[in-house]
């Protein structure tokens, strides 16, 4: 890890900074940025707008969006560092007009403003549209928008086009979420605007009673052309980027578009209509719910786990969909693909909740839009050398699970490669390991997975292919009702609950591997590509760039496993490891100041018939809860975490044992009065023990424990100590 906590850690981010120094410094990887650009880093200030998401819009107060991920792209490829200058499209607009910025983002082109604006070509395209309420009135074209109240965004570009309609009555409205919500409340007849932001603004505010009616039928405005605008007097600027932009690659756009826009609606809105809702009640009156044919052992995608339920990243997306649209689900577990397919099929079973859509099954089955798209990576034995991807390698024996056309597909793109199918990453690792295959190919997740249980020892990541695996779920062909309602209710779970479900999955995988493999295998093969970079450099000028973008990967990938290194996914807290950290550092400290701490250890009582009464997942968000009652209920300086399944201990530093035992008492207190998802309550039981100078820290949780065993025993629901 890039984390200075160990002598280990530490030589090795000495030899990551020397690399990374040398790496740049004898030969800058950006010295292929087109046109003849300045020689030094040139800074440019944009205006970029602060509510027009997808594109563009705050998060946590920082910009970010398609159009933000857009320009990053453009400044790797230039040497151009953007300032990003927040603000409305109004603001925006002057700003750049009156020369306090550089350049404008989202802008589309009009002859007017060409007085004053570079444009370079659209990087997007949005469809206009118009947004009515549901049985208000029939659209049919611009024409039958006469006589009516139509709201549009203050300045934008086709306010002329409208008003060359004198019968249209036209009202500008500086935000979308306003005009929507106008549109909702009945203050205007009708909305024009695009659909992303359309159809993200009745998501984010639940307006339940606008219909897209449908496209503006004005050619010269019926899509939102989304440009750079560049100040007149900085040509230079305008032909780097320019330049930047006709030379980034499909893959990457399509890897922004999957992420900020895959999942929103491209054609219709995407909620549930009441015909819809028919067919949901209909299916589940004749079938009891939807009867979903889940994989064994697709781990962690689609997997029955050790109480015989479908669990996994795909159970947990349908667990969020059927919660969210009230769908019934009844789970049935299938062998294999095959086997999946095959009840679905047969009518046995009516969805097959994660399958990578391929031609091969077109006869039986229809896909829904994939609605996950997972990271492929490559995983070698440590004492490879780094691979970055597949296309410089030739005659290497290749292992891949074949899922949908995965091998067809392989086999195409690296002809000069062996592919070998396997039936599982742990298969193929352990192939990998015993030499008998150079690499596997498969998803994070399930590399992950695999290497936690299986305890591999020489594994890497050692790169990451720009394929990626998509996930879609299924019906039996011939049911495109049920596969439209599928597709929408998957479409509509946002990019962010979808990541947070496989990040979970990702660290479940990391948190309990005592030696961090894959976070240091990630690490160790970071260096390797730092060090191969530099070797390779004189060589290959040219394969410098690839180096550079696989590290950037890398390392942000190292960032994400170091924070969920730490961190109990599920709860929140502190995990384990990172108690176990704090008990060190606590145990010192009090030797050597003489000052007191004390811990307090917490069991949930009879938390097996929470399980056996509500389900697992009850079970899980009933910790969830707990863990944030818990923060809730204790000082800034307390150190709490998840001891293990629904076990908590809070490290209470400067505490005596009295004075953690009023803690644990108000903890205790806090949890009997709460009310949980389980619609039961819930109770505690505690034991507190205070540390004894030099006594080792497992004596220490041990005597706590040996309380919270008293507490269980003298009726629950108690703390002592
Ligand atoms: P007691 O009052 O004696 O503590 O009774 P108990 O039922 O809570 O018994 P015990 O502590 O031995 O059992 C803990 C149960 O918690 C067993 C396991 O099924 C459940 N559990 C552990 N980790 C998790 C988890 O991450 N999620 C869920 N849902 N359940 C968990
Ligand atoms: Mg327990
Ligand atoms: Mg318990």
């Amino acid at each position: 890890m890039v984390k200075i906590c160990g002598r280990p850690q530490a030589v090795f981010c000495i030899l990551v900074v020397i690399c990374w120094l040398f790496f740049w410094g004898v030969a800058p990887v950006r010295s292929q940025s087109p046109a003849t650009g300045p020689a030094s880093a040139e800074t440019v200030s944009i205006a970029v707008q602060n509510n027009f998401p997808p594109f563009s819009f705050l998060v946590r107060g920082k910009v970010a969006g398609f159009t933000i991920d857009y320009l990053n792209l453009l400044s790797a490829k230039t040497k151009i560092e953007f300032t990003f200058v927040p603000g409305t499209w109004e603001e925006n607009l002057t700003r750049f007009r009156n020369g306090e910025v550089d350049a404008i983002t989202e802008i589309s082109h009009t002859p007017e403003r060409e007085a004053f604006t570079r444009f370079t070509s659209p990087y997007y395209l949005i469809p206009t549209v118009v947004y009515i309420r549901e049985n208000s009135f029939s659209y049919n074209g611009v024409e039958t928008l006469k006589g009516k109240d139509v709201g549009i965004e203050t300045g934008i570009f086709y306010k002329d086009y409208l008003q060359a309609y004198p019968d249209i009555r036209i009202m500008e409205i500086d935000d979308t979420g306003e005009l929507m919500k106008k549109l909702s409340f009945g203050e205007i007849d009708a909305a024009v605007t695009n659909i992303n932001i359309g159809n993200y603004m009745i998501k984010q505010h639940v307006l339940e009673n606008i219909r897209l009616a449908g496209k503006i039928d004005i050619p010269a405005i019926e899509s939102e052309d989304l440009r750079i605008g560049v100040q007149k007097n900085r040509p230079q600027v305008h032909a780097l980027l320019q330049e930047a932009m006709n030379s980034i690659p499909y893959t990457d756009y399509m890897r922004l578009q999957d992420r900020w826009i895959g999942a929103m609606p491209r054609d219709l809105q995407e909620t549930l209509m009441p015909g819809d809702r028919d067919l949901i009640n209909s299916h589940t009156n004749q079938y009891g719910g939807f009867r979903l044919s889940f994989h064994k052992h697709w781990y962690p995608v689609d997997f029955m786990d050790d109480h015989n339920a479908h669990a996994g990243i795909a159970a947990q997306i349908f667990d969020m969909a059927a919660r969210t649209h009230g769908l019934r689900l009844v789970e049935q577990v299938s062998g294999s693909l095959e086997e999946a397919v095959d009840a679905v099929f047969k009518k046995e079973s009516d969805i097959l909740p994660a399958i990578v859509p391929s031609d091969r099954f077109n006869t039986q089955l229809i896909f829904t839009r994939p609605y996950l798209s997972l990271p492929l990576v490559i995983a070698t034995r440590s004492d490879e050398f780094f691979v970055g991807d597949l296309k410089g390698l030739s005659e290497k024996h290749i292992g891949l699970v074949d899922r949908g056309e995965l091998v067809d597909r392989f086999t195409e793109t690296y002809p000069d490669l062996v592919f070998e199918t396997v039936s599982s990453a742990s298969d193929g690792l352990k192939h990998v390991q015993n030499k008998k295959l150079f690499a596997f190919v498969d998803t994070i997740p399930s590399i992950a997975y695999a290497v936690k249980n299986n305890n591999y020892y020489n594994i890497k990541v050692s790169g990451k292919l720009e394929e990626t695996l998509p996930i879609s779920a299924a019906v039996r062909s011939g049911n495109q009702a049920l596969a439209a309602v599928l597709d929408k209710i998957l479409q509509n779970i946002s990019v962010e609950d979808k990541e947070k479900v496989v990040d979970r999955w990702i660290s479940i995988s990391l948190e309990e591997n005592v030696d961090y493999t894959l976070v240091w295998q990630i690490s160790i093969g970071l260096g390797l590509i730092l060090v191969a970079a530099v070797v390779w450099l004189k060589k290959v000028q040219s394969f410098n760039r690839r180096i550079s973008s696989a590290y950037a990967l890398l390392e942000e990938k190292n960032l994400e496993l170091e924070q969920l290194s730490i961190t109990d996914s599920l709860t929140g807290l502190y995990n384990r490891h990172k108690l176990d950290m704090h008990l060190v550092q606590e145990k010192q400290r009090a030797d050597r100041y003489n000052r007191p701490f004390s811990l307090v250890i917490m069991d949930i009582d009879h938390f097996k018939s929470v399980n056996d009464r509500f389900g697992h997942q009850t079970g899980d968000e009933v910790l969830r809860q707990m863990g944030s009652l818990i923060k809730k209920s204790i000082r800034s300086s307390d150190i709490p975490g998840r001891w293990g399944g629904e076990e908590f201990l809070i490290i209470c530093p400067e505490t005596d044992r009295q004075g953690a035992k009023t803690l644990a008492e108000v903890i205790r207190k806090n949890i009997q009065d709460a009310s949980f998802l389980s619609g039961t309550p819930i109770t505690i039981s505690g034991g507190v023990a205070e540390y004894e100078l030099k006594e080792d820290s497992e004596t220490l949780v041990k005597r706590a424990d040996d309380i919270l065993y008293k507490a269980k025993h003298s009726g629950r629901n108690r703390i002592l100590g």
